[in-house]
């Protein structure tokens, strides 16, 4: 690269000159300052008041107005443009200056004898090292500045005869030259070290967006969407501004994954991105967390019924089919939202409880927006006692098992009887299940629990006349995982019933989390001769069309279709063809949750059978089990005679 005063091409240089120059130059003109005085001095009574100390004063007016501006320029350094200006000038009003101090010599030079004229070729050759040492990162300037203030000297130096002054002239001249080379390769180095700099720079910036992307999406990666959310929180703080975040989870994507490979869900992933990206706006932004989760932040967040709104469009745009290599493939997304600063003092928290929304929307909103509230704040509460209780828990003394029957109506006798978890704590009184199974599932502890809870359902089991049937629900650590199968296995082979008798209640959902080891899991019970029954049909991601896929040998319909069942709902026609279809497959078909005399009446109407709903019967202990199964056998003997 060429060596040049004031690079416009090279905007990095330029600034890093006007940095050197606004840290030496006031220095320099200090240097100059005292110097000049000390050469003045020596004139003082001996030239013209005007020549020893008007003009001396007028130059160190000169030399403070501009080191001071030179001081403050340190503020302008990151402008290339102004750094070209100002660079630009340096030169000009060196030479100026240079030159008006050679003319001030001079004309000092006819006033003093041979002693003063060392004095004013030192001064002379003083200003020239000083000037050419701080001009080296400007390095044509320093050539200029050189001869300049040295070549007269050395001339009239020669011009007066005296062959001292002249002798010292000259070495200073040659001392300057060398010190010019010295200067032009110093300024070589200043300019590579610029250069590297920059490179250095430039590698940085790119590590850092490859840190900060996520590779295949291209979008903002979950470090990076963490530091803007605290970046955008610092803002929102000081600007009193409500900011919000939602996460998205994909409903459907790990089946595309298992059914179509990788590259398939990485294509999907990608046009999710995409589909994302297209609804945000300048305050709007889209991150990918990490598998198929993604986040929106919102950094001007509207009120809740828009940010609901706008959610939902979000929920809208993913569940529009997607084509991807010739494949139509349908998937929905839920998202969890938490607003500032109504419910979160600092990001991380922002986050769990835009999280927590996201676990709300899934279980109860899916593929839909669902807004974090204070009334979750007392949930999470809840929950962290329950589970500090639940870990500390004797399960084998606090847990029990009750029955519920299912019916075949059509004989109106029981057929089996579901075993139903029940959890009395000393602490906490009675708690649902559906608390307590989630939070063991949470913490580690279903393992242990289902074995406990089958070894109690068994060892009533055992002792029911051998046309009931015992059905068990089964967690997704049970399903997805060897060790919890062969566990499973073990105890069914150690109670000593016939594996016949049994039923094993799934729920699409357990299977997601590994859907290879649960159909390994299912074809083992199978092999054993259990019946596997999926449970809660309707709720999950199943299509009738994947029905078949599932080695079932029963379905369970839930109580979120027998609560609308009247003539003309779609749940009327959904159960219809269901039941239909179970008979079709040659698969048992249970509806849940009946209630009432007419639900019962619809669903025979539809050619149903086999009933579980509090109709017949809430679920009942172990006590109350054998006068139900006698009011149903005479109930049936009473029909049939
Ligand atoms: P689930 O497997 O769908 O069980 C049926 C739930 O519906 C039971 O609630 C039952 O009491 C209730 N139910 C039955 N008939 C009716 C009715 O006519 N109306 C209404 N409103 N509800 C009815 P429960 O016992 O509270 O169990 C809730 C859930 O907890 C179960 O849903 C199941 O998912 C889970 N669960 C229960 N016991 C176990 C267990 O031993 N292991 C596992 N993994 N999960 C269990
Ligand atoms: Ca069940
Ligand atoms: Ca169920």
């Amino acid at each position: 690269m060429p060596i040049n005063a004031a690079p416009r091409d090279h905007p990095e240089l330029l600034k890093a000159q006007l940095l050197v120059g606004a840290k030496q130059f006031p220095l320099m003109y200090l240097v100059l300052t005292v110097n000049l005085w000390t050469l003045a001095s020596c004139f003082i009574g001996v030239a013209p008041h005007w020549l020893s100390l008007i003009v001396p004063i007028l130059f160190t007016i000169a030399f403070g107005y501009r080191a001071l501006t030179w001081h403050k320029m340190e503020d302008a350094s990151t402008n290339p443009d102004f750094a070209f200006l100002a660079l630009k000038s340096v030169r000009r009003r060196a030479l100026i200056f240079s030159g008006f101090l050679v003319i001030w010599m001079l004309m000092l030079f006819p006033h003093g004898n041979g002693d003063m004229h060392v004095r004013i070729g030192f001064f002379a050759a003083m200003n020239c090292i000083g000037l050419v040492i701080f001009f080296q990162r400007l390095h044509s300037s320093a050539y200029a500045i050189m001869g300049i203030t040295i070549t007269p000297i050395i001339m009239f130096a020669i011009y007066t005869q005296n062959s001292n002054l002249t002798s010292i002239m000259v070495n200073i001249g040659l001392v300057s030259l060398l010190l010019l080379i010295v200067v032009r390769m110093q300024t070589q180095d200043f300019i590579d070290m610029v250069n590297a700099r920059i490179k250095l720079e430039r590698i940085g910036a790119e590590n850092l967006q490859i840190a900060n992307q996520d590779s295949l999406t291209g979008l903002t990666n979950r470090r990076q969407f963490f530091s803007h959310l605290e970046v955008a929180f610092e803002i929102a703080k000081k600007k009193n501004k409500r900011i919000a975040i939602g996460i998205i989870d994909l409903d459907g994507f790990k089946p595309v994954n298992d059914l179509y490979g990788h590259a398939m869900g990485d294509s999907l992933l990608i046009e999710v991105g995409q589909r994302l990206s297209a609804l945000t706006d300048e305050h709007t932004s889209v991150s990918r967390l990490g598998g198929d989760e993604f986040a929106i932040t919102f950094t001007n967040c509207p009120d809740d019924a828009e940010l609901l709104d706008r959610g939902n469009k979000f929920c809208d745009t993913l569940r529009e089919p997607f084509t991807i290599a010739d494949a139509c493939l349908e998937i929905s997304g839920s998202i969890g939202f938490a607003t500032f600063p109504e419910l979160a003092e600092d990001a991380e928290e922002l986050y769990e409880r835009a999280d927590y929304a996201l676990y709300h929307s899934k279980h109860n909103n899916r593929g839909e927006a669902f807004l974090f509230s204070h009334k979750h704040i007392q949930e999470i509460d809840a929950q962290n006692k329950l589970e500090q209780t639940l870990s500390r828990a004797n399960l084998k003394d606090e847990m029990s098992v009750v029955f519920q029957p299912i019916i075949d109506c059509k004989i109106q006798q029981t057929v089996a009887f579901e075993a139903l978890a029940r959890w009395n704590s000393p602490k906490m009184g009675s708690v649902s299940p559906c608390h307590f199974i989630p939070a063991a599932e949470r913490l580690g502890l279903i393992g242990n629990l289902t074995k406990i809870l089958l070894e109690k359902a068994l060892s009533v089991a055992v002792k029911w006349p051998n046309y009931i049937r015992l059905s068990f629900n089964l967690s997704a650590h049970d399903i997805c995982s060897a060790e919890g199968i062969s566990r499973i296995l073990g105890i069914i082979h150690a109670s000593g019933i016939d594996a016949n008798r049994l039923d094993f209640e799934i729920t699409e959902t357990a299977m997601m989390h590994d859907r290879d080891q649960a159909i390994t899991s299912i074809e083992m019970l199978k092999m054993l001769g259990c019946g596997i029954a999926l449970d809660d049909f309707g709720t999950g991601y199943s299509s009738l069309t994947q029905l078949h896929a599932m080695p079932l040998t029963k379905i369970k319909i839930d109580r979120s279709f027998v609560i609308d069942l009247n003539e003309y709902s779609a749940s009327f026609k959904i159960v219809k063809s269901l039941i239909a279809l179970s008979s079709d497959m040659d698969i048992g078909c249970i509806l849940e949750g009946v209630e009432t005399a007419e639900e019962l009446t619809a669903i025979e109407s539809l050619g149903g059978q086999f009933i579980q709903g509090y109709f017949y019967s809430k679920p009942l202990l172990e006590s109350e089990l054998a006068e139900f199964i006698e009011e149903t056998s005479s109930l049936r003997h009473a029909d049939t005679h």
